[in-house]
């Protein structure tokens, strides 16, 4: 109810119930008081009524002769003052309570809130206005809430992308200096042995230089300081162009390449070489996680609805149902890809060049050793 219309309605019971408490004790009083004493003596005629002084006169005589009906009256007067006061004081004190309970439970929320206890619930009131003011109160604190669990997963992530960086750098750095070693030391007596160590330290340098490079698009993307440049472009003449360009790539690691991509045109604002990066990715993880039986790729693609959809589907180690969203995480690594070289970030850039051109990806699986299928939807402009 509003603070106002409630406010009326106490208002309303402070002046009946008095009157009507006063009435029935009146009545009460009044049959006592004409049983008791003589009232006919008072001997009060219509035109004394209208005569005050004639009337007083006639009550001053009526009290003379029966004084004790002035205590009488005196207990009258006071019941009905006890009366007024008890029924104001009682709607007086249910109306500041009701409130003051609210506003008080506000008070203490806010000085929750200031200690940084979050953990509490504003309860409602019967006022409107008071009622709102709590949910709004509440609905603030679940936000800070929200705010500061996210604010400490983000420093529990910080720390592990920290910790994830300077392990994954300082495996290949602590090679090779160890390989450095080995060639002051001597140990590479022989030109196959300095060879190999070197093409040891060239490889390890290129894991260093590929993880830093991840490492800056990744953070580029997720602070949003890349630059996209979006042209206008079939998607479709874009894959197949794509799948030629890297068909060697894929087919010299044994992998067949199936490519059925949808001849129709498919017009998508796309940054080509942002793309590029994602299908790349993508192609990388469909060999390095390949079968070792028959390793195949299918990429295919199908315009359907306001979008073009575009399946890169392999027969690999297949990916656990629970691992297929996780993968998209910075550094995350499913179980049974451990073993195989990777820092776990080319998802991540991808979803999130993805979705900075209005598109989704996720993947699917049938389970380990079942094949991994990365499915990605594109809008398309239609072209008038
Ligand atoms: P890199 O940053 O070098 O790409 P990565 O391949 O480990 O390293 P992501 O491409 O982000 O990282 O992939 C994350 C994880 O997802 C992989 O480590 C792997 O466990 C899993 N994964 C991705 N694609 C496949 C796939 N086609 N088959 C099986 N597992 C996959
Ligand atoms: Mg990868």
């Amino acid at each position: 109810m509003k603070i106002r219309n409630k406010f009326t309605v106490y208002n309303i019971i402070m002046l009946i119930t008095p009157i009507i408490l006063i009435g029935v004790i009146s009545v009460c009083f009044l049959i006592t008081f004409i049983m008791k004493y003589p009232v006919w003596e008072l001997n009060i005629t219509r035109a004394s009524l209208l005569d005050p002084k004639v009337f007083s006169q006639a009550l001053g005589e009526f009290f003379k002769n029966n004084p004790t009906a002035i205590m009488y009256v005196a207990i009258w007067l006071s019941l009905c003052a006890l009366v007024m006061i008890i029924t104001t004081s009682i709607v007086t004190h249910r109306m500041t309570k009701s409130v003051e309970k609210p506003i008080s439970e506000l008070m203490k929320a806010a000085d929750c809130i200031r200690e940084g206890n979050l953990d509490f619930e504003v309860m409602g009131s019967d006022y409107e206005e008071i009622d709102s003011l709590c949910r709004n109160f509440d609905a603030m604190r679940m936000e800070l809430k929200r705010a500061r669990e996210k604010e400490k997963y983000m420093k529990k992530e910080r720390n592990m992308l920290l910790a994830n960086i300077s392990h994954d750098l300082k495996t290949p750095i602590t090679s090779i200096k160890g390989y450095i070693d080995g060639i002051r030391d001597g140990v590479a007596d022989t030109p196959e042995k300095l060879n190999r160590y070197l093409d040891t330290i060239s490889a390890k340098a290129e894991t260093i230089d590929d993880l830093v490079n991840n490492l800056s698009m990744f953070s580029k993307l997720e602070l949003s300081k890349m630059v996209f440049n979006y042209e206008i472009t079939d998607i479709n003449a874009f894959l197949s162009e794509f799948i030629e360009d890297y068909r060697l790539d894929i087919e010299k690691n044994g992998v067949t390449l199936i490519s059925e991509i949808s001849p129709e045109q498919a017009m998508t604002r796309l940054d080509r070489e942002k793309m590029s990066r994602v299908f790349a990715n993508i192609a990388d993880n469909a060999v390095k996680y390949r079968s070792q039986n028959d390793p195949t790729v299918t990429v295919s693609s199908v315009k359907r609805g306001d979008g073009v959809y575009i399946s890169v589907s392999d027969n690999g180690i297949g990916i656990d149902e629970k691992e297929l969203t996780k993968v998209f995480e910075g550094f995350y690594r499913a179980d049974a890809s451990r073993s195989i070289k990777g820092s776990g970030l080319g998802l991540g850039i991808v979803k999130q060049i993805v979705e900075k051109h209005g598109g989704k990806i996720w993947l699917r699986s049938a389970g380990q050793g079942k094949g991994t299928t990365a499915e990605i939807y594109l809008p398309t402009i239609e072209r008038n």
